[in-house]
């Protein structure tokens, strides 16, 4: 099994810049950050992605993700995207559930998707296969 680079972090094995840490849940500053002061919030357990952590959990780390969107706000950032990447296909890379709180300027160059228009009758059909899942 491939070592998980975020576990090593929980443990102290690598190093991180800690803004935020307690019994379940950590957060530290992105390596490559899209602004100063982006933060990644992480389950102290290992877990793939959001669809196999306890609901307890995401909670949890919603709860401190919100705490370190407020701060960066206090500390001049004009507005703040909270993101999680779920799946290769959605763009993750470590597979250590975690999000992202990143710091925002208006005109900072980070773009994060583009909308694309429905055809047909794609949105109710879609809405109502979400829907029958839930
Ligand atoms: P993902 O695409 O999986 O949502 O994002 C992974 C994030 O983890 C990236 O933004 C990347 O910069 C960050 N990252 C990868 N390795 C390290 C590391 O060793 N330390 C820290 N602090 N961040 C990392
Ligand atoms: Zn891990």
């Amino acid at each position: 099994m491939t070592p998980c680079i975020f576990c090593k972090i929980i443990k102290g094995e690598l190093p991180c810049t800690k803004v935020y840490e307690d019994a379940d849940v950590l957060a530290f500053l992105d390596i490559k950050p899209v602004n100063p002061g982006h933060t990644l919030v992480i389950p102290k357990r290992h877990y793939v992605s959001i669809h196999d952590m306890p609901d307890e959990l995401v909670g949890k780390v919603a709860i401190v993700a919100k705490k370190v969107a407020d701060a960066i706000l206090r500390i001049g950032s004009k507005g703040v995207n909270i993101g999680m990447n779920n799946g290769e296909a959605a763009g993750q890379v470590v597979f250590h559930a975690h999000v992202h709180i990143m710091p925002r300027y208006g005109k900072d160059k980070f773009s994060l998707w583009v909308g694309k228009e429905y055809d047909g009758n794609e949105r109710q059909v879609v809405a109502e296969r979400i829907k029958a899942e839930l």
